[in-house]
């Protein structure tokens, strides 16, 4: 494409959008190079992991599996249930506190090479649409010409083949919260059989197909926050994708006399895929995918000057100083991360492998036995086993200055893996020993897998708060 025939972006308006208001439609051309190999390599390698998560098994669980039928989620050999919700708070605050110190130190390193979206649009649906369309130039004539039959088929080939894709992918996204051999046999079943997975799966099939046929960079651009939030994330010394604008101002035409190395080629542009000009300046539409600097590299190869013009580097850096990696903010947030991950790691590893409640049963809140002289409480006891085996534990109670006797105790109870046991605990007193409402401790405690957990209820009788 002659640099004359595209559009300057201009930084007035976004790029994607057109003066009269209507989608500017971006063709980016095909681009080779180190980053371009390299992130392809990462690409498909992330491509076979987010689809191989599922089926690898770590402690006899899928290592990624968020039951959400079953209460249960399997995180690489971890299980957690309802009851360690709290924990998502550490997982969520972790991941978006690691996304900010990654990009204070490396910029939008993880929109480039490792977010979902650039991976699936640039190594696999525009890599069908080269090889069913051709390359920008074709694509672009081909968008442009009036409907005949070539361009129907073409068009029906690529848009089954994106909806194939976005298929299979909503497969694989589904197995994160369906098990394999369920998701199986939902797969084998007619639709009318299981509407909510059929429809769950053809809503994600859609949303998909929806973004790789049409959205595409406008997810980047209009959606995601991530991109908003980088300019107050980074700072002159963040390693970013920048031009050196004083090695390639004033940019001019090949032989232009006092031109600096940037001849103006807007093959940067081209291979752009947000449609944007590098050369403007950092800003919120570019998602750090590195084709501008194997663009402009190529170029630089051909006319035997030093590659670089456009490269990772911070904005001090660009500017020839010098890029501190060391600073009072990288400082902080290390520390932070730290005391981020430590705190984690203390919650995670403190879970105990069972948990327990006791409530009153419902009815009477005691039983008076006049003729044997007797006042009973009943509880419900339940046990939780949150661990892949089962647990052995024992039920005591307890209460300081009351001889209270109670049913079961002492008794070794084995909760199933992943299993709960409920244990109704009948509490016995004197009523001669009785002088007002006390405290009782249950208590189950298992000497093999070394944990001891304790709820106190209150033990009632004649005259207590909750008899009146
Ligand atoms: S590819 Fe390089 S030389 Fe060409 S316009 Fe972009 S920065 Fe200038
Ligand atoms: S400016 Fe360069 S790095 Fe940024 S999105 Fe465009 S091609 Fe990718």
């Amino acid at each position: 494409m002659k640099s004359s025939e595209i559009k300057r972006p201009n930084r007035n308006s976004v790029t994607t959008i057109n003066e009269d208001g209507s989608r500017r439609v971006i063709y980016p051309a095909d681009v080779s190079g180190r980053f371009t190999f390299w992130r392809r390599v990462v690409g498909y390698g992330l491509i076979f992991l987010y689809s191989a998560l599922p089926w690898i098994q770590i402690n006899g669980n899928p290592a990624v599996f968020l039951d959400i039928e079953e209460n249960q989620f399997h995180l690489f050999g971890l299980t957690f249930v309802g009851q360690d919700i709290w924990l998502g708070f550490f997982v969520v605050s972790g991941v978006a506190f690691s996304l900010y110190y990654v990009t204070a130190l490396l910029g939008r390193v993880w929109c480039g090479w490792g977010c979902p979206q650039t991976v699936f649009l640039d190594h696999v649906v525009r890599r069908i649409e080269r090889l069913v369309e051709g390359g920008a130039i074709e694509r672009k004539a081909l968008a442009n010409q009036p409907w005949n039959f070539r361009k129907i088929r073409l068009m029906a080939v690529k848009h089954f083949l994106f909806f194939a894709l976005a298929f299979l992918i909503a497969h694989v996204f589904l197995s994160y919260f369906i098990s394999l051999p369920k998701l199986y046999q939902m797969i084998q079943s007619k639709p009318w059989d299981q509407w909510g997975y059929f429809l769950k799966t053809m809503f994600v099939t859609f949303a998909l197909y929806f973004n790789f046929a049409w959205f595409r960079e406008q997810f980047c651009i209009v959606l995601c926050p991530y991109g908003r939030f980088q300019s107050a994330l980074i700072d002159d010394h963040s390693v970013i994708i920048g031009y050196d604008e004083k090695r390639g101002e004033p940019r001019g035409k090949l032989g232009t006399e006092g031109a600096g190395d940037c001849v103006d080629c807007l093959r940067c542009v081209q291979v752009c895929p947000t449609g944007i000009d590098i050369r403007q300046g950092l800003q919120i539409e570019c998602i750090g995918c590195s084709n501008c600097i194997d663009a402009c590299n190529e170029v630089m190869t051909k006319l035997d000057r030093p590659k670089g013009l456009i490269r990772y580097d911070s904005l001090q850096g660009l500017k020839g100083f010098k890029t501190k990696f060391i600073r009072p903010r990288m400082i902080l947030y290390t520390l932070f991360l730290l005391i981020g991950v430590a705190v984690m790691s203390w919650a995670i590893f403190g879970i105990r492998p069972v948990s327990m409640s006791a409530l009153r049963m419902v009815g009477a809140p005691y039983y008076l036995d006049s003729e044997k002289g007797m006042i009973r409480n009943q509880y419900m006891v339940r046990i939780l086993n949150k661990k892949n085996e089962s647990v052995k534990c024992r039920l005591e109670i307890e209460s300081h200055d009351h001889p209270i006797v109670g049913n079961g105790v002492h008794e070794e109870i084995e909760i199933p893996a992943l299993g709960e046991v409920m244990r109704p605990v009948i509490v016995t007193l004197p009523q001669s020993a009785y002088h007002g409402q006390f405290s009782v401790k249950i208590e189950i405690e298992s000497e093999v897998n070394r944990f001891s957990i304790s709820k106190t209820v209150p033990f009632l009788g004649p005259g207590s708060k909750e008899d009146e």
